[in-house]
């Protein structure tokens, strides 16, 4: 980090400012020139919020020349992290495809679905019990009872999953949840972020609707910092000015990623389409970007699901998408 001194400081003011650093821990570097002085600072900038220092009288700017991530930056972990469920793996150069429906309905719905995905190469089952919805008068999810079906599914045919949580008394519930979403609209939770770090279950960790992958990024060293440096990262799309599709795919945010962090990083197509036709080219393009899975939902029946039928692939279709994605790999 560096520490732009206004032209106007004293000797004993940049000397009060130099101690006031060094006592922190830093080790200092002066450059001064003819306009303007420099402190450089070496040590775990991390930990140092920069607003403070630029609320210091004689500072003028403070610029950080390193990232705010340490434990999720690839420059301290040259080589991918391979997360690893029970023998099932991610990244590395392991593809995971992660399906299933969107909301947890009943354990008819969960047993078709799951042995249809499964024929066609899933080799994880994702629902949702516990529902973030915009309206508090849409579905909201079968939550425990959810979770419970879910477990069924993984007893029956033998397939790890994932679901989602919303909040931190729901842990309990995740005991033998394989894989622990948070969704977007909880990426900046910090509290839970924190909870979750002192789990061993792999997080699956989507990007928020308005985030930057730098704030993304944060968010999984909140994680880490806990702990639990098994992390997924997830493009779900963002926010945009664009209406015709749910979200905008921000498809550059996966080799951005990859050469950011050492963390697997996988897509949504479904939530960042918004109609089921467009997933198989959002999948086929997060494939040819270096994604290092997909997460697709499926449904028996989209026509009557309880939530996001409309983007929802039925088994038939998703058939069709992982044959088309697996020339790509
Ligand atoms: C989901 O995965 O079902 C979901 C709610 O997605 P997101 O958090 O990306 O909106
Ligand atoms: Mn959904």
């Amino acid at each position: 980090m560096i520490i732009i001194v206004n032209r106007k400081t004293t000797r004993e003011q940049l000397d009060r400012l130099v101690t006031e650093l060094e006592q922190k821990q830093f080790k200092t570097h002066l450059s001064k020139g003819e306009n303007t002085t420099i402190i450089g600072l070496i040590g775990d900038t991390s930990v140092l919020d920069i607003d403070s220092i630029k609320a210091i009288d004689i500072v003028d700017d403070v610029r950080r020349v390193t990232e705010p991530y340490k434990k999720a930056n690839r420059k301290f972990h040259e080589d991918d992290t391979v997360v690893d469920v029970n023998g099932v793996k991610i990244g590395g150069g392991n593809f995971a495809v992660i399906a299933g429906p969107c909301s947890v309905e009943s354990k008819e719905q969960m047993r078709e679905i799951t042995k249809a995905i499964q024929k066609s190469g899933a080799n994880f089952l994702r629902g949702g019990a516990y529902k973030p919805r915009t309206s508090p008068y849409a579905f909201q999810g079968l939550q425990e009872e959810g979770i419970e079906l879910l477990l069924g599914c993984k007893e029956e045919f033998g397939i790890p999953i994932v679901s989602e949580i919303m909040d931190v008394s729901d842990i309990p519930f995740f005991e033998n949840v394989d894989v622990i979403q948070v969704g977007a609209r909880n990426m900046q939770n910090f509290r839970l972020l924190k909870e979750l770090g002192k789990l061993r279950q792999p997080i699956l960790l989507k990007r928020g609707l308005a985030n930057t992958i730098e704030e993304w990024l944060m968010s999984a060293e909140y994680i880490m910092a806990g702990g639990n440096e098994n992390i997924i990262l997830c493009e779900r799309g963002i926010r945009t000015f664009e209406t015709y599709t749910r979200n905008t795919f921000d498809i550059s945010a996966i080799p951005v990623l990859k050469r950011l962090t050492h963390l697997p990083v996988i897509a949504d197509p479904s939530h960042a389409a918004g109609m089921a036709w467009l997933v198989e080219p959002l999948a086929k393009a997060a494939v040819a970007a270096g994604a290092d899975g997909v997460m697709i939902e499926v449904h028996n029946d989209p026509a009557h699901a309880l939530s996001d039928g409309m983007q929802s692939l039925t088994p038939e279709m998703f058939d069709s998408v992982i044959g088309q994605i697996k020339k790509y790999l």
